[in-house]
Order: structure tokens, then sequence, then C-alpha cells
């Protein structure tokens, strides 16, 4: 489903080149769900955004499905990620002026028909137990409902692979704990991959796989330092 080659990313701080992925190759299938865990600073958002193609790498190849995204202009991207990518952030990015059923409505796939669109919208609300809470702002919503109406956002197109930049970042633990068991639950079909990057333990120990980013990107194998930490 999702296979990197080559993968090379650095960025220019300060007039230097500062290598932040090196990946010779990953391969991800089908369905998998699996956390990707890493201290801060290591790369796992540049990782995300590389995949859903915000960001360009600098050499090699991302495929997803039959699609070469490292082979796509910006445009071309952003199409994509529109019809195939879910992503879940940290910090939510709903509109505050919009209600919650805006907030996800304006982000649907065109695809749908509008009696479509509106029995959607009802069935993922209800879904995630907001069913009470669609014509409310997001600053009338807690921080764990607001992340629900974000992954109703990422998850209703239905996209193939679904990204979570640290879901539960920045919520309380018994708020992280149903987030994280929401995400697993809904994203539970064969039909789904899911990737999350968390330095969350807790949400980590949930998945059927957990990759710590070093395992995936040289750069850090290779300047671990000898006899250090592995952290
Ligand atoms: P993580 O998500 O694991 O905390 P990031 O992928 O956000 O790490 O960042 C990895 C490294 O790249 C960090 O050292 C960060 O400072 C640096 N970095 C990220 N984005 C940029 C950018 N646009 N320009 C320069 N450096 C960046
Ligand atoms: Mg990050």
């Amino acid at each position: 489903m999702l296979q990197i080659r080559g993968l090379k990313k650095k960025f220019h701080v300060a007039g230097k080149d500062i290598p932040i992925l090196d990946i010779p190759e990953w391969n991800v299938k089908a369905g998998e769900k699996i956390a990707i865990t890493g201290p801060s600073g290591s790369g796992k958002s540049t990782l995300l955004h590389l995949i859903s193609g915000i960001m360009r790498l600098d050499e090699g190849e991302i495929s997803i499905g039959d699609s070469r995204l490292s082979a796509m202009n910006e445009s071309g991207r952003d199409r994509f990620r529109a019809d195939q990518i879910g992503y879940i952030l940290q910090d939510f990015h709903l509109i505050p002026s919009l209600t919650a059923k805006q907030n996800v409505e304006i982000a649907m796939n065109r695809k749908y028909s509008s009696a479509e669109r509106r029995d959607r919208v009802d069935d993922w609300f209800e879904r995630v137990g907001l069913q009470e809470r669609k014509d409310h702002k997001p600053g009338e919503l807690s921080r764990g409902q607001q992340q629900r109406v974000a992954i109703i956002r990422a998850l209703i197109s239905e996209p193939k692979l679904i990204l979570a930049d640290e879901p539960t970042g920045s919520l309380d633990w018994e708020t992280a704990d149903e987030i994280a068991e929401l995400l697993l639950e809904l994203c539970r079909s064969d039909l789904h991959t899911l990737l999350v990057v968390t330095h969350d333990l807790r949400m980590a120990e949930r998945f059927p796989e957990c990759l710590h980013i070093r395992q995936i990107n040289d750069v850090h194998r290779r300047t671990r330092e000898p006899g250090g930490l592995a952290i």
C-alpha cells in the first residue's frame, strides 16, 4: 500500500544542511495499523508530511497504491491527498467560526450527492457519540470532542490511508485513551491502513505493530551515540 525507496530529506538551517530522514526502504501493507514512536525532533512529523505530499522529498520515491506520489507536482499531490488520505493532527485545526458539522462538510469529497452527504454526516456523528453536538462551534466543545470532529473530518470520505500526528498529544490521559480506542475501532477494517505518530506509549501499546523511528530511519541509526542510550 505504501512503498518508500531511497528517501532522503534534509533541512537547510543557518547555512548548513541537516539530514532528517534517510529511509533506504520501507513497505507498509494494506490494512496495517502501525504506531511510530521516537523523541521530539527525530523526524516523525516530517515523515508524515512527506507521505501526505504536503512536503516534497529531496531524493527517492514514495508510492501509495499504484500512484507514485514523488512523480506528482504540488497540485497533483493536493488532489491525491484530498481523495486518498485522511490526516489527523494533534491540534485539530478546526475552523472556529464554523459548526462541527460544517467543519466536516467542507472537507468532504465531492463524489457524494447532497442526500448521501447528509446521511453520512449524521451517521458519523452518531458513531463517535457527538449526535447532540453537530451544531456546536469548536469553542463550545471539549478538546476530546474537537478531536472526534477532526477524526470524522479525516475519515468521512473513506481514505485508504489514515495518518495521525500525535492525535492524543494535547489531551488528558483519560480522553487520550478514549480517542486511541475510537481511532482503532473506526479503522479496524482491513480497508484502512493507519499510521500514528505518538510519544504516548499507552497509545502505542494498543497497536498491533509499534516501530521506533530509528527502525525506519537510517539517519538516527547512524547518528546514535556508541554505547549511548537508545532513545
Ligand atoms: P518530530 O515530529 O519527530 O518531533 P519533526 O519532523 O517535526 O520532528 O522535525 C525533525 C527535525 O527537523 C527537527 O530538528 C526540526 O527542528 C527540523 N525541522 C522541521 N521542519 C523544519 C523546517 N521547515 N525547516 C528547518 N528545520 C525543520
Ligand atoms: Mg512532530
